[in-house]
């Protein structure tokens, strides 16, 4: 099985009026002579909208074949008429051979009509990359998860409930693989209690698939001169997938008060992803301000490490990228103050092989060169660069304000599970909040904070220096990485400098928070780094306007901890079979209300908006941002899991799992 799933191109002609047909399937993507009618009538009068949401505080719909997006856009338009106050809309669709961004526009143009939720598309709509998208509208009400793959691959990836389905995949005829029983078997699999479904097909195999599937189907009149359509609802009881290690802990209802422990990247993104959906969020952090302990460094880099493939981590880095860019574009165009300094960043190799290696990890993601590409520039080095042109610096803490603006001061130093629920006590014993559900994002402290001994978590200092930028004449001006990374000059609260960073040293004992004292040698060390990077002999000094340090942790296999917390003593004895190669069918011990988002490493920024989400709909029950295995290889009790199997508990194994 590819880890990357691949992706080929669409092959679209165009008729007179413009309506695209697929040449590869000879079948057209809507009725060119109506597209919104048929559409409105197929699907959303065949699944039965508006009624179907009207009580519904989280309504799902899934699609196979997500085409132009018409369906999506004309389902979003009459929620947005339609639903109840606050409530969300999560759209799911997959897609095989996605069209670019200008095919989109070229097709969706004739419906002027849906042209603002058109534009909203366009703007969000990814590049060409195997895998989970999510995008996000109406301030995150309205979800779209773009899974771009072959659709039995997909759909075995995807995890979750699914309300009501649009089976749009080219006639049966002339596309079977979108019908397949596997297929059909695995939409019921995935099915809500009583999901209904809407196709514009009648064919015979397609009735007697969903039948077999554990749908009862119905045929009813066509659109147009088509004489009929079947629709239909699950008629079983949904499919319960077996027990595991890894399936997640019952949902918390909408409106449940959460506190989030931490008010970084992690904590404010996971606040602003649960505040659209409906949650009580309360955010805590010792410095009670936005950004918590960035506060100080006025740029962070957006350096993506393309991944090995075949490597959970790495794919996840490569689609958290992406995403991080389009969330941060949303941001600012909402604050204006996210992205400093010139855009462009590029990524410096060591050695002719090294640059090879990252062309080949490049050229295995197939982005197109908007995004990244290999370039020589030899006044930067003399290997070949991978440049991202759409990458940047954002400034860190109005990133974190933007997602969360209020942050209570507090150092929480334990959390207590009630019987009313969970509270969090400060230093002098006293109780700081009380409510339904904690998330622990407190960076180095976090697995401390949630008792979880035997989960790794590795910290280090990193310390950074600010440079006036008429200190380093002749180093280029652009912002790019190496061992570690030069800023472009960014101008925060009227200070124009340049960041470079970062020392990177281990910090063993947590009780000592001396780390944020500064010291002249790291500030060497960085500087030694960087014109070692640059091949140019080093200036006798480079005065610090100012320097910052700061501590991230990471576990050994370089994968963030995102999830729900178990028992680990009830984890080891649940699960002890595992050590005799068995799959014990059982659910984990979670400590319920209880969840951790940490160990984003020096990749936070890129990572913790995407998992925002991923946290949030986990707590929701809604179906995930990412693919299953990504999920399992950033679940906390991984570690657990490994070790049984291994017969060990020791994280060495661990760290090459990267
Ligand atoms: N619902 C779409 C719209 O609103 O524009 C039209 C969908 S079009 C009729 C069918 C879609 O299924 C095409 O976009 C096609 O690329 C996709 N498709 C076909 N075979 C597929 C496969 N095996 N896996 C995933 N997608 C596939």
């Amino acid at each position: 099985m590819p880890q990357w799933p691949r992706l080929p191109h669409p092959e679209l002609a165009y008729d007179a009026g413009g309506a695209p047909a697929s040449q590869h399937f000879n079948d057209i993507y809507f009725n060119p002579a109506d597209g919104i009618a048929e559409s409105e009538y197929v699907f959303l009068t065949g699944i039965g909208a508006p009624e179907c949401w009207r009580n519904r505080q989280t309504f799902t719909i899934g699609e196979t074949g997500f085409g132009t997006g018409l369906n999506f856009l004309l389902a979003w338009a009459m929620w947005k008429r339609t639903a109840p106050a606050g409530s969300v809309l999560n759209y799911i669709a997959v897609e095989g051979y996605p069209l670019d961004r200008d095919q989109l526009r070229t097709a969706l143009q004739p419906f002027t009509d849906l042209s603002p939720l058109t534009n909203g598309l366009l703007d969000a709509y990814p590049v060409r990359h195997g895998g989970f998208h999510r995008l996000n509208f109406e301030d995150g009400r309205v979800t779209l998860t773009l899974l771009f793959g072959d659709v039995e691959l997909m759909l075995n990836r995807l995890t979750g409930r699914i309300d009501t389905w649009f089976l749009d995949g080219f006639a049966p005829s002339r596309n079977p693989a979108m019908w397949s029983d596997a297929v059909l078997a695995r939409i019921a699999g995935l099915s809500a209690p009583d999901a209904a479904f809407a196709t514009f097909t009648a064919a015979g195999h397609v009735r007697r698939g969903l039948q077999a599937a554990g749908f009862s189907v119905s045929k009813t009149p066509g659109f147009g001169r088509k004489k009929e359509r079947l629709v239909g609802r699950l008629d079983r009881q949904p499919i319960e997938p077996d027990p595991h290690w890894s399936t997640p802990p019952p949902s918390l209802a909408t409106g449940s008060r959460i506190a989030v422990i931490g008010s970084g990247i992690a904590g404010s993104s996971a606040a602003y992803s649960l505040r659209t959906r409906g949650f009580d969020v309360t955010v805590f952090d010792d410095s009670g301000t936005p950004g918590g302990g960035m506060t100080g460094n006025p740029a962070v880099i957006l350096s993506p490490k393309p991944p090995a493939e075949g490597s959970l981590a790495g794919r996840l880095n490569a689609v958290a990228f992406i995403d991080s860019i389009r969330r941060y574009e949303a941001l600012h165009a909402r604050t204006g103050d996210i992205w400093v300094g010139p855009r462009g960043v590029d990524a410096l190799s060591t050695s002719p092989p090294a640059a090879d290696r990252r062309a080949r990890a490049l050229a295995a993601l197939g982005w197109p060169k908007s995004i990244a590409c290999m370039v020589d520039d030899p006044a930067l080095s003399p290997f070949p660069i991978a440049r991202f042109a759409q990458s940047g610096c954002i400034d860190p803490v109005a990133a974190c304000r933007a997602l969360n603006p209020d942050v209570r001061a507090a150092t929480v130093a334990r959390i207590d599970e009630t019987d009313a629920g969970w509270r969090l006590i400060d230093g002098d014993g006293r109780t700081v909040w009380s409510g339904d559900a904690v998330i622990v994002a407190a960076g180095a402290y976090s697995t401390r904070l949630a008792e979880l001994a035997q989960t790794p978590l590795y910290t280090n200092r990193g310390q950074v220096s600010l440079i006036h930028p008429d200190s380093l004449p002749g180093v280029p001006e652009n912002g790019f990485s190496f061992d570690g990374y030069l800023s472009p000059a960014v101008t925060v609260n009227g200070r124009t400098l340049r960041v470079l960073g970062s020392s990177f040293a281990g910090w063993r004992d947590l009780a000592d928070r001396d780390w944020r004292t500064t010291s002249e040698t790291d500030h060497d060390v960085c500087l030694n780094a960087l014109h070692q990077a640059i091949a140019r002999p080093r200036p006798m000094s480079v005065q610090p306007a100012d320097l910052w340090a700061g501590l991230r942790a990471a576990p050994p296999d370089r994968a963030p901890l995102v999830g729900a917390v178990c028992n680990e003593t009830e984890f080891l004895e649940r699960y002890a079979d595992l050590r005799n190669g068995k799959d014990p069918a059982a659910n984990p011990p979670y400590r319920e209300g209880l969840y951790i988002l940490a160990g984003l490493g020096a990749r936070g920024y890129q990572l913790g908006p995407l998992l925002g989400d991923v946290i949030a709909d986990l707590i929701a029950g809604t179906p995930p941002a990412l693919e299953k295995d990504v999920l399992e290889a950033i679940n906390p009790a991984r570690f657990l899991a490994r070790g049984l199997k291994r017969g060990d508990s020791s994280f060495e194994n661990d760290a090459a799992a990267e």
